[in-house]
């Protein structure tokens, strides 16, 4: 008995021990977190004017003066002891500086670099051969941004991007920490164009034309809106492979949804706060009995993207769905990339693209627009990157008969190319 107490008594020691060690590691990091936050200079500081999150990318636009004996600023996310350059484009007219991270929206900050801890966007600047850090200070009306990491290997990071206070003064701190996913919250969003109600086209596999109830005399009818449910599925599982964790807009192919509210096919994405939402359409020409010649696979990407990624599903949907670009002229920007605008030639036509993005894409429904009624669960400046794709013709015979083959080449195509992308930006 005397043993085994003895024994509880050094167990109850070395905890405590811990409990200790822990703690002041953590005091010694507060503690420095306060001398650094007590060295930012408050007296001068720059503005923010805009900021969006627009699927893993962070960015910024702002401005600020400089006094004359001030000079090199950097844009930087520090906590005095780990500092990490912030890419911008900056302008200087009579040291009066305008500033934004990235002139595309998907650049800028990629927050699935960064590491865990708690950081500040500042501006850095020398003055007399002394290092100077200056706060910068909220002039937009946005809501504040919680970042969810994609998931990798079981674990993601959280990212309450937030405008703090420090003895009075205001700044933007970064805090991360490790977590899993909270049960609402997604990696990635599919949307399989049409539901249950709204076939999209309807065909026959003969090439014949359907009649008003959407039968087919000699062969069978297919409809878009099964189809891209079809895909859409075998996208999820290859998907899932990889460990991400997806959210479809339907799902079943009879299933119905809104197009906005609280999980419409256009705000699902940024309910979840998916990163990426991926449209699934197939095209048709409306020329009927078998004989539209035009066929491929068309990309729709938002204005003032990189095309990165919709170059590489560009590509590895045509190398796994065995097939080709499309041989449409109209709205191409690029082999298999597409840009289709409203009138203004910068409002993305597709409700798909244009909503999925935000402040990013021009989205109507957080209110810019008077004929759409403001979404009350819609975060404008908190978005998925989206990406609508037509994967081929469907009154197009020979190309009905290869997707209705070989839909998991398709689907596997879309989750290689992303699987790619994310390589490529975590360099
Ligand atoms: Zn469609």
């Amino acid at each position: 008995m005397a043993k085994r107490k003895r024994k509880k008594k050094k167990m109850k020691v070395i905890f405590l021990l811990i409990i200790l060690i822990l703690g002041a590691i953590s005091i010694f990091y507060i503690i420095n977190r306060k001398i650094f936050l007590s060295q930012i200079n408050y007296n001068m500081s720059g503005n923010i004017t805009y900021y969006d999150r627009y699927g893993i990318h962070l960015n910024f636009k702002g401005d600020f003066k400089l006094k004359d004996d001030y000079s090199n600023p950097t844009l930087v996310l520090s906590n005095g002891k780990d500092e990490f350059i912030v890419d911008w484009d900056i302008k200087n007219n009579n040291n009066h500086y305008s500033f934004k991270t990235s002139k595309y929206i998907n650049g800028g900050i990629n927050l699935e670099k960064l590491t865990s801890g708690t950081y500040y966007l500042l501006i850095k600047v020398n003055s007399s051969n002394k290092i100077t850090y200056l706060p910068l200070i909220n002039k937009t009306t946005y809501s504040d941004i919680t970042y969810y990491t994609l998931t990798k290997n079981g674990h993601n990071k959280k990212i309450n991007i937030t405008w703090d206070k420090y003895a009075g003064h205001e700044l933007l701190g970064f805090h991360i920490t490790n977590t899993s996913l909270p049960n609402d919250v997604y990696d990635i969003t599919i949307d399989p164009g049409h539901d249950g109600n709204d076939a999209g086209m309807i065909v026959c596999a003969d090439g014949s034309v359907p009649n008003n109830q959407g039968k087919c005399y000699n062969s069978i009818a297919y409809k878009e809106s099964d189809i891209n449910f079809t895909v859409a599925k075998a996208l999820q599982n290859e998907l899932e492979k990889m460990g991400f964790k997806v959210k479809l807009t339907r799902e079943s192919k009879k299933a119905t949804v809104p197009t906005y509210g609280k999980m419409g096919s256009g705000t699902t994405a940024n309910t979840t706060k998916s990163k990426f939402n991926l449209a699934l359409h197939h095209n048709s020409t409306n020329i009927p009995g078998g004989m539209s010649s035009t066929h491929g696979l068309e990309v729709y990407v938002a204005g003032d993207s990189k095309f990165d990624l919709a170059r590489l599903l560009v590509k590895n949907i045509c190398k796994y769905g065995n097939t080709n670009i499309s041989t449409k002229k109209e709205f191409k920007t690029e082999d298999g990339i597409y840009q289709r605008f409203s009138d203004d030639g910068i409002t993305p036509y597709y409700y798909m693209i244009r909503e999925i993005g935000g402040i990013a894409t021009h989205a109507y429904v957080d209110g810019s627009n008077k004929d759409y009624d403001a979404n009350p669960y819609y975060n404008s400046n908190d978005t998925a990157e989206g990406y609508l794709m037509e994967l081929g013709y469907i009154d197009n015979v020979k190309e009905l008969k290869n997707i209705l083959n070989n839909p998991k080449g398709y689907a596997k195509g879309i989750a290689l190319a992303l699987q790619a992308y994310l390589k490529n930006v975590m360099k």
